[in-house]
């Protein structure tokens, strides 16, 4: 049989399946049995298999996890493990590490401590990484740390595959996420990229102030939402109109993702408008679960929260902080739905011409509002888009498309420019520009759509050419140790890119 001809009957009894998480596990046995059958399938229908492999699919799978467990995917490393590291690492098979995706699985998506089930997500986000940016799968490396679980029903779940133990914290954390750090930069040296991935807020922003200046780390709850909200902004200016110094932004949700999507945005700003940081951020607003971050708060807030906190009356509600701070833009990462009452949406769309509105909770059940309600709520004015996907909307007989801030979009092409320029840190000029090469990637048909995203069916091409922006970044800072350049960094990015077709020994 032809590849072709594989692929044709594998997505034939793929869509067999009416129960998602069977599909789930019959693409895990496809790439177990045949890998580069598996990228094939992943690659030619990323749209109809994102949300098999990835979310929300892969969201009930580390639910499942123990139940549906076969064989281990990535390396465990537990406390049990301490003082052995090293040694843990060099028991995986493959040698030459170029990315690893890790968790402690304490907020595993918006569903909260999965102990070490949360390996799906690493798993997940590795084939991502080879299905959208090109990445050799053998170069990937999924890691869970194991520090025990604080979820009850897991630690009274007899299919339960990690320690049965509450959370260790503290020092005790401290030292074994040190002690794993220091191994995999003595294993797989410089080069090696480590994306932080679903660590609970208290340890996330830690994480990568601790190891940003030794390691070449990326933590994609943080920098990649940023990274692919602000390219959405970037985009939305050419239907909006106007620069990005002329919007007001608001937040509801002060966490990973509306902190550093808050930064990047101050920052893009301060290029753009030579003004310094502590002066665009008060363009800047953000509500977490007290009100509106004000500065008579900050003695009690949290250290990520304290940049956000401009001197302003208390507010308590959403509604109230729109209507005294009168944004241009409203973003929704709380990760609590329904948030976005009509009444906010009308006051949005009283106060601006064209309202920029993205619900950015997932999944879809905890997204702030709908793409019906928003359209509908702003009499077809608003400029929506979510964290999860939501299906075109007729309004008064015309059709509007949402897109989707997907985290997809940014970080396999941006951890492609990483690895083929040799990168040995990040930095946030990176972020920009992979914002700006994704921006620049939305064309006039989508526009007309009202989408400020480019479709997906594309996405090796857009990885290709963040890839090429982040590279040149890389270069231009002297973070770069693959040399010479090479000329065209597109062409570059393309050739490397892994592809799935079968080899022919004829
Ligand atoms: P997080 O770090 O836990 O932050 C949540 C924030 O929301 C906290 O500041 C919290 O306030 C605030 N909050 C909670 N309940 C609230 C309420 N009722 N009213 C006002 N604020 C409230 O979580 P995260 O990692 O930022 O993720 C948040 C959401 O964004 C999740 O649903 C996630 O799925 C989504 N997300 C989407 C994308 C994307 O679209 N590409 C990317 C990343 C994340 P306190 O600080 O006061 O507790
Ligand atoms: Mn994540």
């Amino acid at each position: 049989m032809t590849q072709e001809l594989q692929e044709k009957k594998l997505m034939h009894n793929l869509r067999q399946y009416e129960v998602p998480l069977q599909r789930y596990m019959a693409m895990m046995d496809l790439q177990e049995r045949n890998e580069r059958l598996f990228y094939k399938l992943l690659i030619d229908n990323v749209e109809e298999l994102l949300p098999v492999v990835y979310t929300p699919t892969v969201g009930e799978a580390c639910q499942k996890y123990g139940s549906i467990f076969r064989r281990p995917q990535g390396l465990y490393i537990s406390l049990k493990e301490k003082g052995k590291i090293l040694e843990v690492l060099k028991n995986w098979p493959e040698r030459n590490i170029q990315v690893i995706v890790v968790t402690d699985g304490e907020r595993i998506l918006g569903l909260g401590d999965l102990g070490c089930q949360g390996m799906g997500i690493p798993v997940g986000k590795l084939s991502l990484y080879t299905a959208l940016g090109g990445l050799r799968p053998s170069a990937c490396l999924p890691v869970t740390i194991d520090v025990g679980t604080n979820n009850e029903k897991l630690l009274n779940d007899e299919f339960y595959i990690g320690l049965r133990q509450r959370r260790a914290t503290g020092q005790e954390y401290a030292e074994l996420l040190e002690e794993f750090m220091t191994a995999v930069k003595k294993n797989y040296g410089e080069k090696v990229l480590v994306q932080f991935e679903d660590f609970a807020n208290h340890n996330a922003f830690d994480l990568l102030e601790k190891y940003s200046p030794t390691h070449l780390v990326f933590n994609d709850d943080i920098q990649g939402t940023a990274s692919v909200v602000l390219a959405g902004l970037l985009a939305a200016l050419k239907l909006v109109g106007g620069a990005l110094a002329d919007h007001k932004f608001l937040f509801l949700g002060a966490g990973e993702a509306g902190t550093g999507i808050a930064e990047l945005i101050a920052l893009e700003l301060s290029k753009q408008t030579k003004a310094p940081l502590e002066e665009t951020r008060k363009k800047i607003w953000l509500v977490d679960s007290k009100g509106l971050i004000v500065s008579s708060r900050k003695e009690s807030l949290q250290h990520f929260k304290k940049p956000w906190a401009h001197d302003h009356e208390p507010v308590k509600g959403l509604l109230d902080a729109v209507k005294a701070i009168k944004p241009t833009v409203l973003i929704g990462s709380s990760g609590v739905g329904k948030t976005f009452t009509k009444e906010v949406v009308e006051a949005m769309a009283s106060i601006n011409e064209k309202p920029l509105i993205l619900a950015l909770s997932n999944p879809t059940s905890q997204s702030e509002c709908t793409a019906e309600e928003a359209y509908t709520w702003s009499k077809g004015r608003a400029i929506f888009a979510s964290g999860s996907p939501f299906d075109p909307v007729e309004y008064n007989s015309e059709v509007f498309v949402p897109g989707q801030a997907n985290n997809a979009y940014i970080f396999p092409g941006f951890g492609l420019g990483l690895i083929m320029s040799g990168a040995i840190r990040v930095h946030d000029d990176m972020l920009l520009a992979a914002s700006e090469a994704l921006a620049a990637q939305v064309k006039q048909e989508n526009f007309d759509k009202g989408l400020i995203y480019p479709p997906f069916s594309n996405i090796r091409n857009i990885s290709a050419n963040i890839a090429a922006k982040v590279a040149a970044k890389a270069y231009e800072l002297g973070l770069a140790s693959r040399l010479p350049r090479p000329k065209d960094l597109v062409k570059h990015a393309e050739s490397c890119m892994y592809s799935p077709v079968y080899r022919s020994y004829r």
